[in-house]
């Protein structure tokens, strides 16, 4: 804090090989929790137990739940020798004391630059009759020097995809789509499915983490929650009508994949966060179910929009600053575009194609005097030397904002991952109509707060 303190505006010096604290995660992560989202799997980290420790806590922080994850323990032999021996010891213990159904292997910095072929050892497991029948050893390549925790969420959900959805008909079963939610709170995925049942469509949803990590506390701890796509239905998503993918960073090449691989028709939309992205994912829907949207949809449409015209008086010219994942940015920024916040900066360490290209369609006419960065150097040290210069209204971020926010005594609005200081926003969805209403309410209500708190007292109005 401190030293944030001492961040300096004035002149910006472009560095190519630093990165101040970074506006991402590793990959593994965004693996990590992409298996929780397959029925009774078992995520396993092939790598050093340091990553796996990792990994796991950024999750239980963010979750407030258990995160269950095994690891190869790589020690300085592995290291030298590869790490063969490490996962077969791992899979036969895991199948025998844990019983999962899958293990979803990743890969981590060190399993990579080793080299380190994990369908080979699997299929070299499978051989010495290590993995029993009936059960499957999945993975992925997660190396965190290349890509950031979406890309691992997208390598992971493309895995399911390659090792288990099977075309068994060209005829495709009428009225049902695959959805892949791309990395959203369970909440978000309860409410894509809330919504496409509402459509009156039949859903395969993967992964999915509702029911994983959002469990009711019922006094028994279950190793494997009722929750997650199952094998069967990662099976069935080769002979669904469609595949819509949200985000295509974390879900477009698993839908990708799964049309090469099946013939299923693929869609790409923007994350469903605010009113254009979610007309846009209904509209898509309407495509399936005969063109029919219910009532109850176009009313939560038009409450948002009647909460928007409230709301826009205390919106209008104010300025963001907004970091984390490529998906959720573009949605977040278009939201805010919606109520004339301006996203005046934008940053994020991922990777990945067409960001700043959809970040301008975005911003259209507004993009002079907005900073948009991504990859190395677009990091929080840079968002906050642009803060120093010229201040914004609002910060919105992962938890790590926080320091930003009291250095400067900005609002601060907790959204993406991970939120380590606080508690519930796993339950509370911001995609679809109801999503983007619970935002607005958020960032009305730090704005609100600042004014309350700041403002002199012959302007500390009982109604505003
Ligand atoms: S960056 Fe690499 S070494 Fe570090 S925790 Fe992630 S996977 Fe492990």
């Amino acid at each position: 804090m401190t030293l944030l303190r001492h961040t300096h505006g004035g002149e910006i010096i472009e560095r190519q090989a630093l990165t101040i604290n970074p506006a991402k995660t590793c990959q593994p992560v965004g693996a990590m929790y992409a298996a929780l989202g397959l029925n009774r799997c078992l995520p396993h980290s092939h790598g050093s137990q340091g990553c796996c420790s990792y990994h796991r806590s950024a999750l239980s922080r963010h979750y407030k739940e258990p995160v269950m994850a095994g690891t190869s323990s790589f020690t300085e032999g592995s290291s030298v020798f590869g790490g063969q021996a490490n996962l077969h010891q791992a899979i036969a213990n895991i199948f025998t004391i844990y019983k999962p159904d899958v293990i979803a292997v990743h890969t981590t910095c060190l399993s990579e630059t080793i080299g380190d072929d994990i369908p080979q050892i699997a299929e070299k497991a499978a051989e010495l009759g290590l993995i029993p029948e009936g059960k499957y050893v999945i993975h992925a390549n997660t190396p965190s020097y290349v890509g950031a925790a979406p890309t691992g969420f997208a390598n992971m959900t493309t895995a399911m995809v390659k090792y288990f959805a099977e075309s068994t008909s060209p005829e495709k079963v009428p009225g049902r789509i695959n959805v892949i939610p791309g990395w959203v709170e369970p909440a978000d995925m309860r409410e894509i499915k809330r919504l496409v049942q509402l459509m009156g469509l039949e859903l395969i949803l993967f992964p999915d983490t509702s029911d994983v990590l959002d469990c009711p506390q019922t006094g028994v701890h279950e190793m494997f929650p009722k929750g997650g796509a199952t094998v069967e239905q990662l099976r069935a998503t080769g002979d669904s009508l469609a595949t819509i993918a949200l985000g295509p960073i974390c879900s477009g090449p698993a839908a990708k994949e799964l049309s090469v691989k099946c013939g299923v028709p693929q869609t790409t939309l923007p994350l469903p966060i605010g009113l254009d992205a979610t007309d846009q994912f209904i509209l898509e829907l309407r495509k399936f179910n005969g063109g029919h949207v219910p009532r109850e949809i176009t009313d939560e449409r038009g409450r948002l929009i009647d909460l928007i015209t409230d709301m826009h008086q205390y919106f209008f010219d104010k300025t963001a600053a907004l970091w984390g994942d490529p998906d959720q940015l573009v949605s977040l920024s278009q939201l805010l575009m919606t109520v004339d916040i301006l996203p005046k900066y934008v940053v994020t360490g991922t990777p990945g194609k067409k960001f700043l290209k959809r970040m301008a369609d975005v911003l259209d006419d507004r993009k002079a005097g907005v900073e948009v960065r991504q990859g190395p150097g677009a990091d929080m040290f840079l968002m906050h030397q642009w803060i120093k210069n010229e201040p914004v209204d609002l910060l919105i971020g992962n938890t790590y904002g926080k320091y930003i926010s009291r250095d400067g005594g900005i609002p601060f609005v907790r959204h993406g991952f991970p939120i380590l200081d606080r508690v519930g926003h796993q339950f509370f969805p911001t995609v679809g109509y109801r999503g983007a209403i619970r935002l607005l309410e958020q960032i009305l209500e730090a704005f609100l707060q600042r004014q309350d708190r700041e403002c002199p007292e012959e302007q500390f109005e009982l109604t505003m």
